[in-house]
């Protein structure tokens, strides 16, 4: 399946908003965002018209598949499952989100990015309850143990996230244990536990239409 591989940093130009695809170089000066905050391409920093509603939703929905890095198919499949679970549709797909291993490896510091997470799971740096999964979109359970492997202490990039980890805050519903580099699941994520700057009415709508 295609993936995206161009520049991330037009995806938030785009956007017209930081989605911090890019770890530390988000949070300093050379942000694309901070420098050109105008959409990409010949006609970014032409006059726009007002955006139709179905305009405004789609950017929405777009924004969060760019957010999580998830293809539209993986997108529709999450609404699917998140319109036949009981609760809030919303709250729902933003939390199967959330539970992606990829996105559990990063929100506890393991990874610079969701991007980065992606591939060292996909390399195999991770188990979950003690047994290797290289899924990125595995849904982590409440009570999974994810660790880093002993042996992948020694690659270079690793050892720089090992120095670091803890520093970032960890959501509630997450716990880090930073001497172990090993996380635990304590409860699955309310809608207030997560600061994606989503308004996923938006995307219900979209998806309704
Ligand atoms: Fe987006 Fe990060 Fe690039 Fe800034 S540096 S434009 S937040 S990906």
């Amino acid at each position: 399946m295609a993936r995206y591989t161009g520049s991330v940093c037009r995806l938030c130009r785009r956007e017209g908003e930081k989605l911090f695809l890019k770890g530390d170089r988000c949070y300093s000066s050379k942000c694309a965002v901070e420098r050109r905050s105008y959409a990409p391409g010949q006609h970014g920093q032409g006059r726009r018209g007002k955006p139709s509603e179905y305009g405004i939703q789609l950017r929405e929905k777009q924004k969060l598949r760019r957010i999580y890095g998830v293809l539209e198919a993986q997108m529709r499949r999450y609404f699917d499952l998140a319109e036949r679970r009981p609760g809030v549709t919303g709250e729902n797909l933003l939390q199967l989100l959330e539970r992606r291993l990829d996105n559990v490896v990063y929100r506890l510091g393991l990874a610079g990015s969701r991007a980065e997470a992606r591939q060292l799971v996909r390399h195999g740096h991770f188990t979950v309850n003690g047994k290797k999964v290289n899924i990125p979109s595995y849904l982590v359970s409440v009570g999974d143990e994810i660790q880093l492997k002993e042996s992948s202490k020694k690659s270079t990039r690793i050892q720089e996230l090992l120095e670091e980890l803890g520093a970032r805050s960890v959501p509630e519903w997450l716990e880090l244990d930073v001497e172990n580099a090993k996380g635990r699941v304590l409860s699955l994520p309310t809608r207030e536990q997560i600061d994606t700057p989503i308004e996923e009415h938006l995307i219900i709508e979209y998806y309704s239409r």
